[in-house]
């Protein structure tokens, strides 16, 4: 077996200073240990398995047959199994701790949703199955559609967005639609500053002009401000509520009469139910369309990019409008409405589909595991308990952080703080290194935007409160350096695999194609 010095990887070079441990030979630190390419631990001439020799055939391929080698990397079983559990253990993951991530919900996801999901009749049921062979999956797609109207007071519903950015883009769609049969064709959609990145991109993308809506000192929509704004040029307004400053909008109610007034809808970014579900319905706040993650408020594993579920709930207004397909019940049968039904139906407006099939069924299962081992009081619970941590980790580092909120009363599910009062020099940055040296994930830092590099940190309800105050201590503990000006913390991460990389080169400017150590030197 080849070892990985003989490919070409070196350990990394060992750092100067008190903190820097001698390298190892191997460059692993204990139990932590270094993994190179799969490239490069690999070698063409082994693989993992011993095939037959292929029997001599007529080629069937006119010539077209490949002759030179495919360039893969040939590993033995345990050499391949080992690669990616080494690279397993590099990862911060949900089950090895508290992931302070605002903006997000990084809930425990119970393993019985898992067992669930992976029930054959729904894991392995093909899109394309006659409806006659579905009912179950129609009636659990009925059944999570039925908890989401009821949770958010809201009649009508699109199962099918595959990402809370994606049910932004339904519900503007539904917007559209509702200005153009109108003969309506509004230009501006109005956003508030702290919105999330993707409420201004979402916009722009289904072609409107974006106009920003100002913060109050409180971190609450100006409503001045946006009612200055609104005229017969607005198609409709999102907000976010809660806010991404941790806050409820205690002006929704008014926010959506004055919206309604000039003719516009109302869009909500649902991402932030999680603080409020089973406690207040966004129907009742005049709400016209909004997006429920179901990867952060009911369950579902994500991260790094999926999988993600974002049904959106519309309005009386807007529900004619909302894209097929939809599941209905008829009777003891559930159809799927896949074409634009007649108009006494009450669905012949349809602005048209988001998605291939029927939306993400592994996700409705853990939704539906979610919301019924949980029930309706347990739901109530699940808001009041993430309200409740947040607050904790508020006050309990109130004074140690600024917290420019504090003063305005309690926080929802996710605590801000602001860089004020650290040593010159030293940075929100500094503080989310010195974090990873303490064996947490960092919280979300310099969003959002209105507050001065800002740490977003959303606990979530599935935190003990000994999880929470080993967080809160080691937060403070960091926070505490970074105001005396400690220089040990700007090297941060001391104990980390890797130090302090370049995230934004890595970012613009990815390397994704692996060169032969030859052949990059000789480049070189
Ligand atoms: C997560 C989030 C989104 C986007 O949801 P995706 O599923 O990541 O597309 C939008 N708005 C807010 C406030 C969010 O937290």
């Amino acid at each position: 077996m080849s070892t990985i010095n003989q490919s070409g990887w070196r350990p990394e070079a060992p750092q100067s200073g008190a903190s820097a441990a001698p390298a190892t030979y191997t460059g692993n630190k204990a139990l932590m240990l270094e993994e190179p390419l799969l490239f490069e631990i690999g070698d063409a001439a082994r693989t993992g398995v011993d095939l037959p020799t292929p029997p001599q055939v007529a080629s069937r391929l006119a010539g077209l047959e490949r002759h030179k080698p495919i360039g893969l990397p040939g590993l033995s079983e345990p050499e391949a199994v080992r690669h990616y559990t080494r690279l397993s253990r590099q990862n911060y993951a949900i089950d090895l701790g508290l992931f302070p991530l605002g903006s997000c919900t990084m809930k425990h996801n119970p393993r019985l949703n898992e067992k669930m999901a992976r029930l054959p009749g729904f894991a392995d049921l093909h899109p394309l199955t006659p409806v006659d062979g579905t009912q179950g999956a129609l009636a659990l797609i009925d059944l999570v559609a039925t908890w989401l109207k009821t949770l958010t007071g809201m009649p009508g519903i699109a199962m099918s967005p595959k990402a809370g950015a994606h049910g932004e883009l339904c519900g503007l769609l539904a917007i559209r639609a509702a200005h153009e049969a109108k003969g309506d064709a509004r230009k501006t959609i109005l956003v508030p500053e702290s919105a999330h990145g993707t409420n201004p991109a979402t916009a722009a993308f289904a072609g409107y002009a974006v106009e920003s809506i100002p913060a109050t000192a409180a971190g609450r929509v100006d409503v001045e401000a946006l009612k200055a704004k609104l005229g017969p040029d607005v198609a409709g307004v999102m907000i976010t509520n809660p806010n991404t400053c941790g806050l409820f909008e205690p002006d929704m109610i008014a926010i959506g009469e004055a919206v309604h007034a000039v003719g516009a809808y109302l869009y909500c970014d649902g991402a932030n139910f999680n603080a409020i579900v089973g406690k207040v319905r966004p129907g009742d706040l005049g709400v016209d369309a909004m997006h429920i993650n179901l990867h952060k408020t009911f369950s579902t594993p994500h991260g790094g990019g999926g999988p993600g579920s974002g049904p959106v709930v519309f309005s009386e207004a807007l529900a004619p409008f909302a894209p097929l397909p939809f599941v209905e019940r008829h009777g003891d049968r559930y159809v799927l409405v896949e074409e634009e039904t007649v108009a006494e139906e009450g669905h012949s407006d349809a602005f048209g589909r988001m998605v291939a099939f029927h939306g993400q069924m592994g996700m409705f299962v853990r939704a539906a595991a979610y919301m019924l081992s949980h029930g309706a009081d347990g739901l109530k619970q699940v808001s009041e308990d993430a309200v409740l941590s947040a607050n904790y980790i508020l006050r309990s580092l109130e004074n140690t952080l600024e917290a420019p909120f504090a003063a305005s009363g309690p926080c929802m599910h996710e605590a801000i703080f602001s860089d004020e009062g650290f040593a010159d020099g030293f940075s929100t940055l500094d503080v989310a290194k010195g974090l990873i040296d303490e064996g947490f994930h960092p919280m979300t830092m310099y969003f959002p935007l209105v507050v001065h590099g800002a740490m977003l940190i959303e606990p979530t309800e599935t935190e003990s409160k000994a999880a929470l105050d080993q967080f809160i201590g080691a937060l403070r503990s960091v926070a505490e350096r970074a105001k005396a000006g400690d220089a040990a913390l700007k090297a941060a991460p001391i104990h980390a695999p890797r130090r302090r990389l370049d995230e934004t080169a890595a970012a613009r400017k990815p390397v994704l194609v692996w060169k032969e150590p030859v052949q990059a030197q000789a480049a070189e």
